[in-house]
């Protein structure tokens, strides 16, 4: 007999799973309100200017004209007619952006956006990213991963390890590197080692996950009978590891948009959305990464980059960290998602400036909500069939007073002259 499946466990209790997860990819659409959905892996975030002209065809082609950038740098295309699967995967195959069919939900690689540009952190992860995206691509049986399962390789700086990552890497002095497989060990071992770790790791799971028959899709879900071998795996893999005990997880704030390192620009999306247009104003660079806070560094911005900062907000691109919607981010909301209780978009561009990251929610989900300290706007529903209601940081507002009501949550405003 099967186990029972539970949807919500109680705490303390493992989760039992007892199907694989719906996550959407290039290949497997969503069928949403507005159409299909469909979410491409970018590990890193990365894409080559072939692939940002790509990028900008397919939504202009075949979805609604935009690109959504998701909490993990990935990016999304909505509004696809049902029937137009085979079109898109030729459109990303032909920009290299399917290297494994197999793999393409599972390459989800987090990693600091600026490393190696701004002569901060300890090591170039943007470089462990493209070598680990080689090493999950090539391994068979890493495609048994969940579509959730995260790897976070954060430079040192500390802005990406906060990510929430089921095996996270962070660069440190010395050509060393910490592995913190799951929450509750953690290893120090040379960075040469670091992608092998990752990967190590990851099958070290997926092990458990089939010895536990839990149907786990995140180490964290693994019953406490099952915790991976971890240090067997990484003497198996010929890792030479010192385990440590668990340190704090360290934290940087995110970049702010503007000029970064030398000829580098990062821009903010409003909403987290870009048009086709935007996406291309973007280039000429020699890369673009998409980051987790919904914003884009453009590498390689070329001589004066930072003239370019004016020509970008232009295009409506936040520019500035005092611009009214640096910090405000909202989930699909109506007419996308079934579930929202309103157009929460269109709410959020009433928001003030302030120092607080704000998010807006159609429901209780709270889809793609930030990490550390935020506002949470959450939609509550119609009142007296005459206008949407919210709450804000869990006091009752109406939509007649919801900037006043975000600006007090967030603090002073912060002037933009
Ligand atoms: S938070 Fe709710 S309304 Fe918003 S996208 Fe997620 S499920 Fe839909």
């Amino acid at each position: 007999m099967p186990p029972t499946p539970h949807t919500t466990p109680e705490p303390g209790e493992t989760r039992i799973r007892d199907r694989g997860d719906a996550c959407p990819g290039a290949l497997r659409l969503h069928p949403a309100e507005d159409g299909r959905l469909a979410r491409l892996r970018l590990p890193a975030g990365r894409l080559t200017s072939r692939q940002v002209e790509a990028l900008a065809t397919a939504a202009e082609t075949l979805g609604d004209g935009r690109i959504s950038i998701t909490s993990r740098g990935n990016a999304e295309l909505r509004g696809l007619a049902d029937d137009c699967g085979a079109s898109l995967a030729a459109l990303l195959d032909e920009a290299d952006l399917l290297p494994s069919p197999t793999h393409e939900r599972v390459r989800n690689i987090v990693a600091s956006p600026a490393s190696g540009l701004d002569g901060l952190g300890h090591a170039d992860v943007q470089l462990w990213a493209r070598d680990l995206d080689a090493a999950l691509c090539a391994e068979p049986r890493a495609a048994a991963l969940s579509g959730r399962f995260l790897f976070v390789l954060d430079d040192g700086r500390g802005d990406v390890a906060g990510l929430g990552g089921d095996v996270k890497l962070i660069a440190d002095a010395d050509g060393t590197a910490v592995l913190w497989p799951g929450d509750r060990r953690v290893f120090r071992l040379a960075a040469d080692d670091a992608v092998r770790a990752a990967l190590a790791a990851a099958l070290a799971f997926l092990d458990a996950a089939d010895a536990a028959g839990t149907g786990a899709w995140r180490p964290r879900e693994l019953p406490v009978t099952h915790v991976p071998d971890w240090a067997g795996a990484l003497a198996a893999a010929g890792i030479a590891a010192e385990a440590l005990p668990v340190p704090p997880t360290p934290f940087s704030a995110p970049p702010g948009p503007g000029a970064l390192g030398d000829g580098h620009l990062y821009v903010l999306a409003p909403l987290g959305r870009l048009t086709a247009a935007q996406l291309r104003a973007l280039l000429p660079a020699d890369e673009v990464r998409f980051t987790p806070w919904r914003g884009a560094v453009v590498v390689g911005a070329g001589p004066g980059a930072a003239g370019r900062l004016g020509g970008l907000a232009a295009h409506g691109l936040i520019t500035r960290p005092d611009a009214p919607l640096a910090g405000v981010t909202a989930c699909t909301g109506r007419p996308g998602c079934a579930k929202s209780l309103a157009d929460v978009r269109a709410d959020a561009l009433l928001a003030l400036p302030g120092p607080l990251p704000v998010h807006f929610s159609g429901c209780e989900r709270r889809c793609g909500h930030p990490h550390g300290a935020w506002v949470d706007v959450l939609a509550t529903g119609t009142e007296n069939d005459s206008a949407d209601s919210y709450s804000v940081d869990d006091v009752p507002t109406p939509r007649t007073s919801l900037s006043e009501a975000v600006a007090a949550a967030r603090g002073p405003a912060t002037p933009t002259r």
